[in-house]
């Protein structure tokens, strides 16, 4: 007993100390991009390294994303990055999160597959790119109290995504934030425009709020995007980062990876170290 209250006296003054006005008050905004599709690489990558903005990309502990590119004549619009891509975008300040082995909706596979999809991307990662994610985000944005159990054991917060139209999506109250439900706004082909994503970062601002972005499949022009609504051009990519950029570098506003924003909201919520 003694040695439990010795320990609850240990845990608050580690967590009441380092919060700090600015830190507390200040937006952060954060760009995620799920499912390691080659052309996040290839088409997101030099719009935000230009700008000197880091992401957090939740790949796929897969089979088939190779160790190298393999030849530009056989890529789709569905390839997927190669390990060393990977390792390219964690060397200019990117962070690599989990997003499961084979997408499958968690909410609905059964246990032995809940384990292998959620605890197999830790190890896989970090052999793969020699750092191991501590970042959870659900395929589909799909998660419950069961699939955030297994979570919880090993990754220190868990990313969810919300599609267009619920108008809280991607706001993560700073103050209040459950590190187990971020909720991200996936930006898709039709909405929110570009112009709108700009004006809910002004929104973040003026709320001081962690605003977290997600994205798919980025296309070099938007009528590319016929028969993918999850895909934006790289001009409407441009348009978000430049506004993000036009706000941070006025002060107003952070923009950091997701492990990079809980280390500045909450920095007592450290990975699990099993
Ligand atoms: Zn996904």
């Amino acid at each position: 007993m003694r040695f439990a209250f010795a320990r609850v006296l240990a845990v608050l003054a580690c967590c009441v100390a380092p919060w700090s006005a600015k830190a507390a008050d200040q937006a952060i905004l954060t760009f995620s991009f799920d499912d390691s599709l080659l052309s996040q690489y290839r088409l997101g990558f030099p719009v935000l390294k230009s700008r000197s903005i880091p992401a957090t990309a939740c790949v796929l502990a897969s089979p088939e994303m190779s160790d190298t590119p393999g030849p530009r004549a056989l890529e789709t619009k569905w390839s997927l990055m190669a390990w060393s891509q990977v390792k390219e975008l964690l060397a200019a300040g990117w962070e690599v999160c989990a997003h499961s082995v084979t997408h499958p909706n968690l909410t609905q596979v059964s246990e032995r597959q809940l384990f292998a999809e959620i605890v197999r991307p830790k190890s896989i990662i970090q052999q793969k790119v020699g750092v191991a994610p501590t970042v959870f985000a659900s395929p589909g944005g799909a998660f419950n109290e069961r699939t955030l159990d297994v979570i919880r054991a090993l990754y220190r917060a868990q990313l969810g995504v919300w599609w267009p139209g619920l108008e809280i999506a991607g706001f993560n109250g700073m103050k209040s934030l459950d590190p187990y439900r971020v909720t991200r706004l996936g930006v898709t082909r039709d909405e929110p425009t570009p112009e709108r994503v700009c004006k809910y970062i002004d929104e973040a601002i003026a709320r001081g709020v962690w605003y977290v972005l997600e994205f798919h499949n980025i296309l070099e022009h938007p009528n590319q995007a016929q028969d993918d609504e999850n895909a934006v051009s790289v001009s409407a990519l441009e348009t978000i980062a430049q506004c993000a950029v036009a706000a941070r570098d006025a002060g107003r506003l952070r923009i950091l990876t997701a492990g990079e924003a809980l280390d500045a909201i909450a920095p007592h919520h450290g990975a699990p170290t099993r």
